[in-house]
């Protein structure tokens, strides 16, 4: 049985040896996520080329993910790379602080205008909400707090203000030259960190198409300012990702997963990929299996409808980049069993389609779904239909026969959607029916005699152009 969500893994020094990145692919990655918050732009660019080289060497389409940091606020570094803050100790944040210069007493900040944005009786949260402080005055450049809940800080670890209304914008320096850099290494996905609005989206695609990148833009939920504008962000977006660490933190954890479910459900709706993300398996950094509320955690992710679920430090750091990635698709596969996973939705059922290409696209799965059909080939240039496709729920898989690489390293994230690279050599259409067929037995997708749904549009080389559907029995052309 094939699994249909797909797997994104953050790649990392875990992930560098040549030999654990094959196995990471044969276990199940289909996205490999490169983080611009770590790694210099010499291992970024050896990482891409890794990870190219390998799915080449596998045979497998794999789409690569640029991650940007975005406006994500740091503390600066320790003298002694960390210190221990206990319960009522008083502890000031200054942007003025140079680099190494972070004692017992503060640490410097990577935002100017943190002393800004906050005010008397504010709760600022290190280390991803472990760690808390209050702010009692604000003092030129510098933050004096309280410390509320103690621990250790070490450096570059991240701050966020409870509430959210930090003012700075999506998109940073580093971010616009980082850009260029996945413009250049063609990166199949952009991540926009820490989006306020559907501007900030807009605003990464118009950079990224302008630096020659291709790439579709997956905007990160992870601030509260974005929650109140969703719709508009989903529009703007291609992918749309439930950064839940940093939501987490911002909203607070008690209502994170009703969000998830609205912000899956809510993506799909219109039409649009969604990603579940962060501590997925977290205990697997340090451990081989996973604990049940993991394992739950993804099923429930699976059942909600995700297109993909993320690894972060998990592949990149953790100990068991290979075992976490064939757990969670254990896991996957087991719970699209459920069905939960695989029943009958009524998406879209009220609504008017915008295209023919859609609505060709909704009447094939209404036909699969209500027919012993095994599988549903679709000839596409961009993967659009592919993607209306897989918005319906079903078991059936959907191939993307393609003959452009972007396209089928993008499909790679579509739920249930599978590329197979496949040129047109023919216009007449018993011949182009013949060379699908030969493709689907030499694979071995499907068998003699099975029953298989194909459409494709009338002009090759021009996308959303899908305009007809045809049920074929499979059969060995002679
Ligand atoms: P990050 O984003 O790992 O880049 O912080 C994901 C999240 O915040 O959940
Ligand atoms: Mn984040």
């Amino acid at each position: 049985m094939l699994r249909r969500t797909k797997i994104v893994a953050t790649l990392g020094p875990a992930s560098d040896d040549p030999k654990r990145l094959r196995e990471m692919i044969n276990a199940g990655l289909d996205v490999a996520r490169l983080n611009f918050s770590h790694g210099n732009e010499a291992e970024l660019r050896t990482r891409a080329k890794l990870i190219r080289n390998t799915a080449r060497e596998c045979g497998r389409d794999i789409g690569i993910m640029g991650d940007l940091q975005g406006p994500k606020i740091r503390v600066r570094r320790f003298l002694d790379s960390s210190v221990i803050l206990n319960d009522g100790d008083a502890f000031f944040l200054d942007s003025g602080l140079g680099e190494m210069e972070g004692n017992k007493a503060g640490v410097g900040v990577a935002y100017e205008r943190l002393h800004e944005d906050v005010q008397q009786g504010d709760i600022l949260l290190l280390n991803d909400g472990q760690m808390m402080l209050k702010v009692d005055r604000v003092d030129g450049s510098r933050v004096h707090t309280t410390v509320v809940q103690g621990g250790v800080l070490s450096d570059h670890k991240g701050i966020n203000r409870q509430g959210g209304g930090l003012s700075a914008p999506a998109l940073t320096d580093k971010d616009r030259s980082d850009i260029r850099i996945a413009a250049d290494l063609q990166l199949d996905f952009l991540a926009v960190s820490f989006v306020r609005a559907a501007d900030d989206v807009e605003e990464a695609r118009k950079l990224l198409r302008a630096a020659g990148g291709h790439g579709l833009i997956v905007a990160k939920i992870e601030r509260t300012e974005a929650l109140e504008c969703i719709d508009s962000i989903i529009d703007a977006a291609d992918v749309i990702m439930v950064a839940r660490g940093d939501l987490g933190v911002e909203m607070g954890y008690a209502e994170l997963t009703g969000m998830q479910k609205q912000i899956i459900r809510r993506t799909r709706h219109h039409n649009k990929v969604v990603i579940t993300a962060t501590q997925m398996m977290e205990s697997m950094i340090n451990n081989p299996i996973p604990t049940r509320a993991e394992v739950s955690d993804v099923a429930n992710a699976v059942m909600d409808g995700t297109d993909a679920v993320m690894l972060s430090a998990e592949t990149a750091v953790g100990k068991y980049p290979v075992a976490v990635i064939s757990a969670m698709s254990d896991v996957c596969k087991g719970a699209e069993k459920h069905s939960l996973a695989r029943g009958r939705t009524s998406h879209r059922l009220d609504d008017q389609f915008q295209t023919v290409d859609e609505a060709i696209a909704m009447a094939v799965m209404y036909t699969a779904n209500h027919l012993a059909v095994k599988a549903i080939i679709a000839l596409t240039e961009s993967g659009a239909t592919t993607l209306w496709m897989s918005r319906i729920r079903s078991d059936i898989p959907i191939y993307a026969f393609t003959p452009h690489e972007t396209t089928s390293r993008r499909v790679c994230l579509y739920r249930g959607v599978y590329p197979v690279a496949f040129r047109i050599e023919h216009t007449d259409p018993r011949q182009l029916t013949e060379d699908i067929f030969s493709t689907l037995l030499q694979y071995k997708l499907v068998e003699e005699g099975d029953l298989v749904i194909f459409t494709k549009g009338d002009l090759s080389g021009v996308s959303g152009s899908t305009n007809g559907m045809k049920i074929l029995s499979v059969y060995k052309p002679g």
